[in-house]
């Protein structure tokens, strides 16, 4: 198995460059966007196993960019996890419902990140999505 790509949309700098110091000792390859556009861009043109999602991001929100992601074919059956400062169940719950694969906490827990996306991986790679 190669070395899975991991796109990480995120306009806060700090968020960005940690989540992909993290992504990166822990051996996955990394692209990182700091706008939906260009994620979305990214995405297209490089097909990553799994995308990070921030919800705010400055050009449109991350439900807006995950829309598109899902109506554009290359992009269709890419896991996309929310990114999300959101506490709350109820909010977690609507993300999920809006198609996301799963979600992550801010602040993103260092020490189990590299467990949480593989877990997401794993999620995605089985076809009834247990
Ligand atoms: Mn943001």
């Amino acid at each position: 198995m190669g070395e899975e790509v991991i796109l990480i949309v995120e306009d806060n700098e700090k968020n960005l460059e940690l989540m992909r110091d993290v992504l990166a000792i822990k051996g996955f390859a990394t692209l990182k966007a700091r706008t939906a556009g260009e994620g979305i861009s990214l995405a297209r043109a490089h097909r990553p196993d799994l995308i990070l999602m921030d919800i705010r991001l400055p050009d449109m929100d991350g439900l807006a960019a995950l829309a598109q992601l899902r109506e554009h074919a290359a992009t269709a059956d890419i896991p996309v996890v929310a990114v999300t400062a959101y506490a709350m169940a109820g909010d977690q719950e609507r993300l999920l419902k809006a198609g996301f694969n799963g979600y992550l906490v801010k602040p993103v827990d260092i020490k189990t990140l590299r467990d949480q996306i593989r877990e997401f991986l794993l999620a995605a790679s089985r076809p009834d999505g247990t």
